[in-house]
């Protein structure tokens, strides 16, 4: 059974190679594989220096490219907005801010409407500039972010820088155009800015001169702060301006104070008590009426003309202490309409021609009748409407206490020339205590003279 296996085991070496010329073979194998592993590795090594050295050359181009960038950046001003611009629009931005603050603080009374709206339309058209280029200046570049390391960050890196460069250099050209536009409109606002100080320096200065009651400290600080106005910078214009009306307030107040009553009264105004007529200032309408007439109580009126209320009840007073004095009066005329003034003017004419009759009487709507404020007065003396009644006993004591009741002697001897009529003794007007008595303390004959108007000699 042992011999069967072994015969049957027995090609086995036949296709195995003998054991003796199998050694050298393998050995060569290895050896190849040794050789060409070596070389493979070799070129390997090889190609991968080269790679290390063509990829160091770029990154170093990249990184140079880069760097150059950079360097054309920040050679054309960094990476802040353009400088020039951007400072103008600032200083447009405040210039417009104090022209609107000027135009808000310039009182109407002292400046004309030209100067505030001229203001104003510079401050809107400089604002719409500056709305305009606003933007101009944002032309921000990558160069401050840090220098990145490999060669396609650097590529884009710089890509980015030159296209902000491109941007920049653009921007450049239009903020030339901006920058004129801007600089134009802020000469436009500093300009009316000037106009409209200068407005106020000199209208301020004309009534400065007017106000010759305020004192001395009150009128130099006047001055002053004209000058400082004058000369303030457009931002300080506004406050500049607020000084000089506050300074212009003091000195009219002080002015007002030192005139009197004066200062406060209305002449122009009809109805006003202090209303001021004569041969040069007729009633303002010509043919004004009353509103509020009414009879004095307790006066002989033979004529029956009544006066305006307030000077009704002056006059009752001023008969009671004249009665009590033992100089009682009675009144010859009082309120005479537009309409009898011109009948009693043309009979007048008729009686005694023209040249003659403008010296006592007043045409129609120059009457101080027409008012409703004026009395002739009388004592029954034979001196009615004649220079006389001014030596009697009841025109002396007029002439002395008018004024405590708020009337005035209104044409008194020798005022002619200003008044525009001869003396008139018992023609009394009543302008109210205040006034009546300021012009008794001072002296003053005449309401022309008290009011600072013109004489009034002829029509
Ligand atoms: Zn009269």
């Amino acid at each position: 059974m042992n011999e069967h296996f072994s015969e049957q085991q027995a090609p086995e070496p036949r296709v195995s190679e003998p054991q003796a010329p199998a050694q050298p073979a393998e050995a060569a194998r290895r050896r190849r594989v040794i050789v060409w592993g070596a070389a493979a590795l070799a070129a390997v090594l090889a190609g991968a220096l080269v790679c290390v050295a063509v990829s160091s050359a770029e990154e170093r181009n990249a990184r140079d490219a880069y760097r150059a960038a950079v360097a054309r950046w920040q050679a054309i001003g960094g990476d802040a907005a353009p400088g020039s611009l951007s400072s103008e629009l600032q200083g447009l931005d405040g210039e417009i801010a104090a022209a609107r603050e000027l135009a808000a603080v310039l009182p109407e009374a002292l400046v004309g409407v030209d100067a505030r709206t001229a203001l104003e339309g510079a401050a809107t058209a400089a604002q719409q500039t500056a709305a305009q280029h606003g933007g101009a200046g944002d032309t921000r570049g990558p160069a401050s972010v840090a220098e990145p390391e490999d060669a396609a960050k650097l590529r884009t890196a710089t890509q980015r820088i030159e296209a902000a460069i491109a941007a920049r250099e653009g921007a450049g050209q239009s903020d030339d155009a901006a920058l004129a536009a801007v600089t134009e409109q802020r000469r436009a606002v500093v300009a009316a800015v000037d106009t409209a100080r200068g407005a106020l320096v000199t209208v301020v200065a004309d009534q400065a001169a007017g106000l010759t009651g305020a004192s001395a400290e009150a009128r130099q600080a006047l001055a002053a702060a004209g000058e400082s106005l004058a000369a303030a910078p457009v931002a300080e214009a506004a406050a500049s301006a607020t000084a000089l009306t506050a300074a212009l307030d003091a000195a009219r107040a002080e002015h007002e104070a030192a005139a009197g009553p004066a200062a406060a009264a209305n002449i122009d105004d009809p109805a006003s008590i202090a209303v001021v007529v004569n041969k040069q200032r007729p009633l303002q309408p010509i043919s004004w009426e009353p509103g509020d007439l009414r009879m004095p109580a307790g006066i002989p009126n033979p004529n029956g003309q009544p006066l305006r209320a307030e000077a009704a009840t002056a006059l009752e007073a001023m008969y009671a202490e004249a009665a009590a004095a033992g100089v009682p009066f009675i009144i010859t005329s009082g309120y005479r309409g537009y309409g009898l003034q011109s009948s009693l003017f043309e009979s007048y004419t008729a009686r005694d021609g023209l040249a003659a009759v403008e010296t006592y009487s007043a045409r129609p709507g120059h009457s101080e009748h027409q008012t409703g404020l004026a009395a002739d007065l009388d004592d029954g003396s034979g001196c009615s409407l004649d220079s006389c009644f001014g030596d009697t006993a009841a025109g002396r004591w007029l002439r002395e206490n008018a004024h405590r009741f708020g009337f005035i002697l209104r044409y008194d001897a020798g005022q002619q020339p200003v008044v525009g009529f001869i003396y008139e003794p018992w023609h009394f007007r009543y302008v109210g205590a205040q006034v009546a008595g300021d012009m008794r303390a001072r002296g003053i004959a005449n309401l022309e003279d008290y009011f600072g108007l013109p004489a009034a000699p002829t029509y």
